[in-house]
């Protein structure tokens, strides 16, 4: 395998050469500006308390509302198939896999979410 980076001549769109290959390859390659824009995983930030949210597991900041409420909020499906789980086998199911914090934080959420919508009724019908 060769590893050594290529350098192309630039050209804007009317073909006028912007930067020469020769010169792309004078130029020393920062390592850290190159790591950063394609190695570095940048995580959102939950606005109202400032975690990051990794949406790729489950709730580092299990005890965080925040943190907990916005990690249900794009997971839509999850929530669903967990209905789903304690509508058939009850609360037992859910806690037996993912434990009795994330069940009791997960119940909150369907609660306020429930909350608003019949809120939301209520408004619709005034
Ligand atoms: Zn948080």
């Amino acid at each position: 395998m060769n590893d050594t980076p290529q350098f192309y001549d630039v050209v804007d769109s009317d073909g006028n050469v912007v930067e020469t290959a020769a010169e792309q390859q004078s130029q020393p390659i920062d390592i850290r500006k190159a790591r950063k824009q394609y190695v570095t995983i940048r995580r959102p930030r939950v606005t109202s308390c400032g975690h990051k949210l990794d949406l790729s597991r489950k709730p580092v900041h299990i005890n965080c509302p925040s943190c907990v409420f916005a990690w249900f909020q794009n997971h839509g499906e999850i929530c669903q198939q967990l209905d789903e789980m304690y509508n058939i086998h009850g609360p037992d199911s859910i806690i037996q896999l993912q434990g009795i914090k994330f069940y009791k934080q997960w119940r909150k959420f369907m609660s306020t979410v429930a909350q608003w919508k019949q809120a939301n009724v209520i408004e619709e019908e005034k």
